[in-house]
C-alpha cells in the first residue's frame, strides 16, 4: 500500500509506518524483544555507530517496533522525524535538556501539567536554569518575557487542567521573530484535533500514555521534530556538530544522541506495540470523546450542585473562539473541569461514583475523575496552586467513550447523593 500524504488522517492513523512486507505479513509492528542486534560485519556496526546506517544496535538506542511507531507519529504530526521514549515526562525532559545550558532561560505558559511544573522549578532551577512563566494566552506577556538568555518558548495546546488554549500561530511568530523555537505539548489535543507543526511550532511532544494509546495500558512519550527551525549560530552555538551530522534533524539528533540514549529513557517495545494498536482507533475515539464531553459539559451546567463548568466547547469559554480556529471546528478535546461547593463536596462526589473511575490518568476510553488539589498537587503551596488554577472546589473529568446517558446518570446520582 502507498502511504503518501494524500491519504486522509483517518486512513494514515491506521496505515502510516506499516511495513507488512518486512514483518512477514504482520499488519502491526511485531514486538522485537531483543536487547541488541547482530551485525554481519565489523564495518556494518562501525557505520551504524557513526550514524551512516540506520540499522539497530541496542534497545536503549533504537528498536524496530519503536521505529515503526516513530514513523507513524512523524506522519500524523507532519514532522520530519521522531523518537519515542519511556514516558511523556522523559520526552519533555529530553527535549528541554537538549536546548538548555546552565544560565539559560526559557519562557513557558503557566498552564502546565503537574510534573512539567515540578521539572521546570524543582529540577531545572538546580542547574541555574530559569523558567519564566506567563499566562499561556497572553501573547504580549510571552513576548515581554523573552530576553537574550531565552532558548525556547513552551506551551501546552490545551492546558492540563486549566483548559486554556493559546494562539499557537501568533506565539510561533513571536518566537521566530526572536530567533527562538516553539515547543508544544500536544497531549490533550492529539494530532487528530491539532497539528502544531502546521501552525508554526517547531517541536511537538506527547505523552502517548493518554489518547494516543487510549486504553490506559502503556506509558510512553514522543518528541517529534518539524525540521524547519534553522538553529542560528549566535543563540545556538552548541548545535553546530548536530547540524553538520543531521541537517534539518539537528534538534532530534541532539535530543537522541546527547540525552535520550545517555539518560536511558528508552521505550519498551511492548509499549510501542500497545500504542500502535490504540492508534488504529484514535480518530473514532476522539470523535466520541469530544461528542460525549460536550454533552457532559451541558449536562453539568444544568445541575444545581455544580457552581461552574470549564470546557472550551462551551460558547462562553474564553478559549472557545481560538479553539474553533486552531482546531478547525473538529471539536474541543475530551477533558473538562467543574466546580462544586468545596473540597468536602468534591470528595463526596468522587466517593459516590459507581461507573466513572477515580484514578490519576486521562485520555482513557473509560471516564475518569480526580480531585487534583488534594492528589497530584498535594505538595504544592497555595499561591502556586492558584497560579496553576488548581482550586479545592475543582473536579477534573476525562470523559470516555461509553454511552453518554450512562456517564451523565452516574455523575447525576453522585452529585445528588
Ligand atoms: N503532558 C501532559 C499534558 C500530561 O497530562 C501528562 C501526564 O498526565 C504528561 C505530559 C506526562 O506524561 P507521562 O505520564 O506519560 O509521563
Amino acid at each position: 500500500m502507498n502511504h503518501e500524504k494524500k491519504h486522509r488522517f483517518q486512513t494514515r492513523v491506521i496505515h502510516a509506518g506499516q511495513s507488512p512486507g518486512k514483518w512477514h505479513g504482520a499488519t502491526l509492528p511485531p514486538i522485537f524483544q531483543t536487547a541488541s542486534h547482530l551485525h554481519p560485519t565489523a564495518e556494518n556496526l562501525s557505520q551504524t555507530f557513526a550514524g551512516k546506517k540506520t540499522d539497530h544496535i541496542y534497545m536503549r538506542l533504537t528498536n524496530p517496533t519503536n521505529r515503526a511507531l516513530e514513523e507513524k507519529l512523524t506522519d500524523l504530526e507532519g514532522g520530519q522525524g521522531a523518537v519515542v521514549m519511556s514516558s511523556g515526562m522523559a520526552a519533555i525532559t529530553n527535549a528541554c535538556m537538549a536546548l538548555l545550558r546552565a544560565g539559560d532561560e526559557f519562557v513557558s505558559g503557566n498552564s502546565l501539567f503537574m510534573s512539567t511544573y515540578l521539572l521546570f522549578f524543582n529540577v531545572f532551577k538546580k542547574y541555574d536554569i530559569t523558567p519564566r512563566l506567563v499566562e499561556s494566552t497572553d501573547i504580549e506577556a510571552i513576548e515581554k518575557a523573552i530576553n537574550s538568555k531565552t532558548r525556547f518558548v513552551y506551551l501546552e495546546t490545551i492546558g492540563n487542567p486549566k483548559m486554556d488554549i493559546p494562539d499557537l500561530t501568533r506565539v510561533a511568530e513571536i518566537a521566530h521573530n526572536n530567533g527562538l523555537p516553539l515547543l508544544v505539548d500536544n497531549t490533550l489535543a492529539t494530532p487528530y484535533l491539532c497539528r502544531p507543526l502546521e501552525l508554526g511550532a517547531d517541536v511537538v511532544i506527547h505523552s502517548t500514555t493518554k489518547y494516543l494509546s487510549g486504553h490506559g495500558v502503556a506509558v510512553g512519550g514522543v518528541v517529534i521534530d518539524g525540521g524547519q527551525f534553522s538553529w542560528p549560530k549566535e543563540r545556538f552555538p552548541d548545535f553546530e556538530p548536530f547540524i553538520d551530522r543531521k541537517g534539518p534533524l539537528a534538534f532530534l539528533d541532539k535530543v537522541w544522541r546527547e540525552h535520550h540514549i545517555n539518560f536511558g529513557t528508552s521505550q519498551a517495545p511492548m509499549h510501542s506495540y500497545l500504542t500502535a494498536i490504540g492508534l488504529d482507533t484514535l480518530a473514532l475515539r476522539m470523535e466520541k470523546h469530544m461528542e460525549n464531553t460536550l454533552t457532559v459539559a451541558q449536562y453539568l451546567q444544568k445541575k444545581p450542585e455544580v457552581c461552574w463548568v470549564n470546557y472550551p466547547g462551551l460558547p462562553d469559554h474564553p478559549s472557545h473562539g481560538i479553539a474553533r480556529k486552531l482546531f478547525e471546528d473538529k471539536g474541543f478535546g475530551g477533558m473538562l473541569t467543574f466546580g462544586l461547593k468545596d473540597q468536602a463536596a468534591c470528595f463526596r462526589f468522587i466517593d459516590n461514583l459507581q461507573l466513572v473511575y477515580h484514578l490519576a490518568n486521562l485520555g482513557d476510553c473509560k471516564t475518569l475523575a480526580i480531585h487534583p488539589y488534594s492528589s497530584q498537587y498535594i505538595s504544592f503551596d497555595d499561591p502556586t496552586r492558584e497560579n496553576l488554577s488548581i482550586t479545592p472546589d475543582m473536579i477534573r473529568l476525562s470523559v470516555g467513550i461509553e454511552a453518554h446517558e450512562d456517564i451523565c446518570e452516574d455523575i447525576g446520582q453522585a452529585l445528588e447523593s
